[in-house]
């Protein structure tokens, strides 16, 4: 078993004006990073992490340990950048990792990207996203329709770059010949549902870099509300020996693509600690302060204006 055809595929969507989200396709490593912060500290964040990623000397890693001492260093790197460059201050990403190893695929995640599984034709969502919405679903508190439209969907709970260590979350998958692992970012999943997903997938599994640009196209015909970043891979028979030229695609976050399109500042990424979800929610449920009616502040201005003229005619009569 070996990993076969890989595919990476990053766009901007057709709302935003810069791509903060980045990638790394270097099997037996892959990675999809959805970066956030003030000005340009998004896409820094996002590419600081990928970038940790990619020098690291694959030879070396073993295991959920690790993929974990690999998400670790992506974290102080931009913990460090974030903490001595104050227009990157606040910044941080998301990171979701696969690393395929002995025929198990290895994975590591923080935040709102997710890893998916096409076998025996169904999708299944292997990470948990470490979301608003998500821990108010697993409470009971929000129903996945509600979820879909919330206005704090893109609050993120967990991220790199905000903490010196972060908590990952790991787990090992037994692998199989015909296995498709998808790592996508959220304005993938935001755009298309999972059942649009794997038919993309099922419909171009023989052409998998198709299947990637496929599933972007879907994504901005949704909306492209958000920057959309696609990774697959699938495991093939034969030894990982004979891994055909791995190409070592680079590491990507595309140039801009503004489309016509008004680019309108969309729900902007946030992350707030799962002890402080419930404050969050209190707080963004609150309607936007209600400003009194222009109406009642013109009365307000035109009963002023007749006392004034009264008293100046009471005056003018008494002289
Ligand atoms: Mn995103």
């Amino acid at each position: 078993m070996r990993v076969g055809r890989t595919a990476g595929v990053t766009d901007t969507g057709r709302r935003r004006r810069r791509n903060e989200d980045a990638f790394v396709v270097q099997p037996p490593l892959f990675a999809v990073a959805d970066g956030m912060g003030g000005a340009q500290a998004g896409e820094v964040a996002s590419k600081l992490a990928a970038a940790a990623l990619a020098d690291t000397d694959h030879g070396q890693l073993r295991g959920s340990e690790g993929v974990v001492a690999l998400i670790q260093e992506a974290n102080r790197r931009v913990y460090e950048r974030a903490n001595e460059d104050p227009s990157a201050s606040g910044m941080g990403t998301t990171m979701t990792v696969a690393l395929v190893e002995d025929g198990q695929v290895v994975i590591g995640h923080v935040g709102d990207s997710r890893a998916y599984l096409v076998r025996d034709g169904s999708l299944e969502q292997l990470t948990d996203d470490h979301s608003l919405v998500n821990e108010l679903m697993k409470s009971g508190k929000l129903s996945p329709e509600e979820a879909e439209t919330h206005p704090q969907r893109s609050v993120i709970t967990r991220a790199l770059g905000t903490d010196p260590d972060v908590d990952v979350d790991t787990f090992t998958i037994e692998a199989r010949e015909g296995d498709i692992f998808l790592l996508c970012s959220d304005g993938l999943t935001s755009m298309i549902g999972d059942t649009a997903i794997l038919d993309v997938l099922e419909h171009h599994r023989r052409d998998l870099d198709r299947a990637a640009r496929t599933l972007v196209s879907e994504a901005n015909r949704g909306g492209g509300e958000d920057n959309i970043t696609v990774v697959a891979f699938e495991i093939a028979p034969g030894d990982a020996d004979d891994l055909e030229e791995t190409r070592r695609l680079p590491v990507a976050g595309e140039e801009d693509t503004l489309s016509g399109l008004d680019p309108v500042p969309a729900v902007d990424t946030m992350v707030v600690p799962p002890d402080q979800v419930d404050v969050v929610v209190a707080r963004g449920v609150a309607p936007v302060e209600t400003r009194r009616p222009a109406y009642w502040r013109l009365v307000a201005a035109m009963v002023f204006l007749l006392a004034v003229a009264a008293v100046l005619v009471v005056w003018g009569l008494l002289r």
